[in-house]
């Protein structure tokens, strides 16, 4: 039986769509394993949000090519697609694979066996390209899904390359979404995430324009799901709607991803984002009050083309004020082909790292801060893995991660326990 391994890299888009090709590589007969294993396909899900990720996906093909010199090494994704753009292709790979050639993965490898020469099978995208979705509701061994709905950006933020990587938006109509939920809770999974490249703008494109709304609230009804997750959602677009749904359902987990980038509203402009600092708030404020004890998680990007240290600590500064259960910081990247990349002013490497480093800090106190506040609290908790001391940790529908020694305990179990700092204890 040939063996295929997988690594990812980027976002949870990314995570769902690997586990969609492993799923079409078992049906074609393959065995997955292990990507630290001798595989006879290596399978690399690229980003290129960065200049890091990209230097990343480099380094892991080189690594899968040592590891194995008689393997195929193919890269999918992000990478290939903006790295077509821009006329320079990454080498030493057997296979190029562009974001909306994914589904075809397998009929591309058996291709690549016969030719003599690398592979390159990256499309364009084009107006009409429909959405292009593989199903995934046979991963196993895990608790929580991805459910990819949406794909594709148009906001064209400034620094931003993923509207190239992954075209305009599609979405995949609501009976074939809840379809999917359903199969994925069948085959055992307690939480799906409902995953999209810009997930608020679900249902412009298709007939009768539904919205995420509509959406969600059909997932949530899927008999036997018992948590939903939203990964990821642009400020300006979450309405009084979304949050009363939040309210209404309690299997939709108080967690939501809303991205920041800075808080200073004339980099927000420069970096063509569609709300200013004082929309921002009112949007958390809306948010908190529906629901007051939500956790809030956000992207920052510090030193983005002529941020000045007045601007940096406006952001510092509101981030402090709003206060984040999680902060993910991003350096500014500059990533060729968009309109930041033309931008003068550009922050130096070391300056980048103290404010990013400052923000880090102020993170890992703002997430403390908010899991001291669930100390005493009974909360439910998603099992997922045991580590080899018997400690057994999991997450909240808020995301938190909880550990406990409770030897009862079962991966893929819900359990609601008593946050005492004894029994069950959170892990930051
Ligand atoms: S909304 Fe902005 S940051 Fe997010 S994918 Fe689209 S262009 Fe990129």
């Amino acid at each position: 039986m040939p063996t295929v391994a997988f690594h990812t890299l980027g976002c949870k888009v990314n995570q769902g769509e690997t586990a969609a090709m492993a799923h079409l590589f078992r049906e074609a007969g393959y065995k997955v394993v292990d990507f630290s294993a001798i595989a006879d396909v290596y399978v690399i899900n690229t980003c290129a949000v960065t200049v890091q990720a990209e230097q990343k996906s480099r380094q892991i093909a080189h690594r899968a090519r040592d590891r194995n010199p008689q393997a195929m090494v193919v890269m999918v994704g992000c990478y290939p697609q903006v790295a077509k753009g821009r006329g320079k292709l990454p080498d030493g790979v057997d296979l190029l694979v562009g974001s909306g050639d994914k589904p075809r993965i397998v009929e591309l490898v058996e291709r690549a066996r016969e030719a003599s020469s690398p592979l390159v099978a990256i499309s364009h995208w084009t107006e009409d390209t429909s959405f292009q979705m593989i199903s995934a509701s046979q991963e196993v061994g895990r608790t929580r899904a991805t459910l990819k709905v949406q794909d594709g950006c148009q906001q064209f933020c400034s620094y931003c390359i993923i509207p190239y990587a992954r075209g305009p938006e599609r979405s995949r109509p609501i009976p074939e979404v809840v379809q999917e939920a359903q199969s994925l809770v069948k085959a055992g999974f307690k939480e799906i995430v409902v995953t999209g490249i810009h997930v608020g703008s679900y249902g412009r494109d298709l007939p009768g324009r539904p919205d995420l709304v509509q959406l969600l609230e059909e997932v949530l009804q899927v008999p036997g799901l018992e948590r939903l997750r939203l990964s990821s959602i642009e400020p300006n677009e979450i309405g009084h709607s979304l949050m009363s749904l939040m309210r209404r359902y309690p299997n939709f987990c108080r967690h939501l991803h809303i991205p920041l980038q800075a808080g200073h509203d004339r980099i927000l402009k420069a970096m063509n984002r569609r709300y200013n600092t004082s929309e921002y708030r009112s949007i958390i404020d809306m948010v908190r009050s529906y629901i007051p004890e939500i956790a809030i998680t956000t992207d920052v990007i510090v030193g983005f083309p002529t941020e000045t240290e007045a601007e940096f600590q406006a952001t510092y500064d509101f981030v402090a004020d709003i206060g984040f259960s999680r902060l993910h910081v991003f350096r500014y990247s500059r990533r060729p082909g968009t309109p930041a990349a033309e931008m003068a002013g550009l922050v130096p490497k070391e300056e980048k790292a103290r404010r990013s480093q400052a923000l880090i800090a102020l993170g890992r106190r703002m997430a403390k801060e908010y899991a001291e506040g669930l100390m005493g609290s009974e909360q439910t908790v998603l099992w997922e893995n045991q580590d080899d001391d018997g400690v057994w940790s999991g997450h909240t529908d808020t995301y938190v991660t909880v550990c406990s020694r409770d030897s009862d305990l079962r991966s893929n179990q819900i359990t609601r326990v008593l946050i005492d700092g004894k029994n069950a204890w959170i892990k930051v």
